[in-house]
């Protein structure tokens, strides 16, 4: 039976690898899918990683992390988890192969990603300029004109965020209500440089391979309209998919408590309410979707789950 099995290889799993490996933990397995490192590889910059000043693309930035993990004993199956379940005191882990591992305790850290819109241009554009999300990215394009798609509350909440770095941010939203609630949208109409289109939709993202995107076409939902708006970015804020299939049961429950989002409800010590069962980084309530929250959370776990097989020896 392994001490401890990691779920997913991002930078919570990574983290929770690292410090669960370096505190003693002898059997210490992590699944990851695909290669370990997380969603920041499909990133081309990332520059916001406190104590890291050079700009590195995603993947450069997160080879040392399993290097550094494997230095201290942390092993990776390639392998998909399908689904965990808690047999008497320990838990069975269902793998895509139609394997089973047992384990002491379970730090689940398989991630999300952020809904795409299915736009013209958002593929060809996807990392230039064209993002989602603003807190990583707003500030490459400080003081330009930029443009929001969505109209629930992070979608409101990031254009008053990027209306402080940017001169201007449109929001594109396909109706004339809002999902955000009414005191943030109140608080978003006061601000002098954003702009609310609606009911807009965007038709096509415009701009070419060297300089990234150069602006939108939009067509006006009720009347036909089109026209034209120039921007240096789109931040797609229409939602986030967190990977929780793994926590789900045969009868279709969850092994734990989740949001109505499906977000795993957890304390501080990143604790779910079964004993044993850990939940970090971007999977759980409440994150703040950063690789430094990421892996503070798996560093949190993975000393919640030393103290808990140590309790329960
Ligand atoms: C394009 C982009 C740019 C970003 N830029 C920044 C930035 O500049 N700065 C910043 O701080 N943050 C940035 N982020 C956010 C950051 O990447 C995430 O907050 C962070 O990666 C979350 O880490 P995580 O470990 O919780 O999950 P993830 O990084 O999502 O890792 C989860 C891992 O679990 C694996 N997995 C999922 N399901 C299973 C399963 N069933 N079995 C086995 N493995 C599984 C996945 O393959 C994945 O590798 C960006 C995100 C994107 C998409």
């Amino acid at each position: 039976m392994l001490e401890l099995a990691i779920i997913g290889g991002g930078p919570a799993g990574l983290s929770a690898g690292l410090y669960a490996t370096r505190g003693g933990l002898k059997d210490v397995v992590m699944f990851e899918k695909g290669m370990p490192g997380g969603q920041i590889t499909s990133s081309s910059e990332m520059e916001n990683y406190p104590g890291v000043a050079e700009v590195k693309s995603g993947f450069d930035f997160m080879m040392p992390w399993q290097e550094q993990c494997f230095r201290f004993g942390l092993k990776h199956e390639m392998k998909e988890v399908v689904c965990i379940k808690k047999v008497g005191n320990h838990f069975s882990i269902m793998l895509s192969d139609n394997t089973e591992v047992e384990s002491k305790a379970v730090i689940v850290a398989t991630g999300g990603s952020p809904k795409k819109s299915g736009v013209k241009g958002e593929d060809v554009f996807w990392g230039k300029g064209v993002s989602s999300c603003a807190t990583c990215d707003g500030f490459f394009y400080k003081g330009k004109e930029v443009a929001i798609l969505g109209g629930g509350d992070s979608a409101i909440e990031e254009a008053i965020y990027l209306a402080k770095i940017c001169s201007k941010v449109s929001v594109i939203h396909r109706r004339n209500a809002f999902r955000a609630s009414p005191i943030t949208v109140e608080r978003a109409k006061a601000v002098p440089n954003i702009e609310f289109l609606t009911p807009y939709g965007i038709e096509e993202i415009v701009g070419n391979e060297k300089d990234g995107v150069s602006g939108l076409r939009l067509k006006h939902l009720e009347s036909g309209e089109e026209k034209s708006i120039a921007i240096a970015c789109l931040f797609v804020l229409i939602g986030y998919q967190v990977n929780n299939a793994v926590l789900k049961q045969e009868n279709g429950s969850s092994i734990c408590a989740l949001s109505e989002f499906g977000e795993a409800i957890v304390n501080l010590k990143m604790e779910t309410n079964v004993p044993g069962l850990f939940v970090a980084g971007d999977l759980r309530l409440d994150a703040p979707k950063q690789v430094v929250c990421a892996a503070a959370d798996g560093a949190t776990a993975a000393l919640g789950a030393i103290e808990y097989i140590e309790h329960h020896k």
